[in-house]
């Protein structure tokens, strides 16, 4: 993703991203490499869009589309860990399930 920055030497870019935050993505021109801007975004999914760029370079003006996509999660939400915990108590007997609660409580 050489066309693609800060992610990998800054921040983290969370998406879905909200109004006003592309601002924040920096995007550099596949021709020349100078800064580009996103003038507008196509979502094609919660976790896949298009970015319509547009080059910043006067003597460039390439405009293109990059695509921004999910990859992975990196710690899952917490409704996401408490309904899998759920799943996972309802596949235990009832005593078990106590002593998983109990030791969990130690552990805290
Ligand atoms: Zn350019």
């Amino acid at each position: 993703m050489d066309n693609y920055y800060p992610s990998r030497h800054t921040k983290v870019i969370q998406f879905p991203l909200g109004r006003g935050e592309e601002s924040q993505m920096r995007i550099k021109c596949t021709e020349c490499h100078s800064k580009a801007i996103i003038s507008s975004r196509n979502e094609l999914d919660p976790k896949v869009a298009d970015l319509y760029c547009m080059c910043a370079n006067p003597e460039c003006g390439a405009s293109f589309v990059m695509k921004l996509s999910y990859s992975h999660t990196l710690s899952p939400s917490r409704s996401q860990a408490h309904s899998m915990a759920v799943e996972l108590l309802r596949g235990l007997p009832a005593a078990e399930q106590l002593d998983l609660l109990q030791q969990a409580r130690a552990a805290g």
